[in-house]
């Protein structure tokens, strides 16, 4: 690997996010490419976490929000099973 060519390989894919300084001549925008590929690299755990926690309170939201009793029993159970838990559904 010449001086000129690097490659700044993802600690969590092992993608090369850049593979050489010749064509990204300005670091901080080599910089940010590098951010950007790491908060949305889908092996990186807290991306994961991240979209495990919006999920989380997307339906806790719609829980929060639904209206009458059949949908707020859907709701539920829709969050119950989101951690896991049975839940028996109304008919
Ligand atoms: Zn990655």
């Amino acid at each position: 690997m010449s001086d000129k060519s690097h490659a700044a390989m993802c600690v969590y894919c092992g993608e090369a996010v850049i593979y050489d300084t010749r064509e990204i001549s300005d670091m901080e925008t080599a910089h940010q490419k590098i951010v950007e590929h790491d908060q949305s690299c889908p092996s990186n755990p807290l991306v994961q976490r991240v979209a495990e926690l919006e999920e989380t309170a997307r339906l806790a939201e719609r829980f929060a929000r639904a209206k009458g009793r059949h949908h707020s029993q859907q709701a539920a159970c829709d969050l119950m099973e989101h951690f896991g838990l049975p839940c028996v559904r109304p008919g």
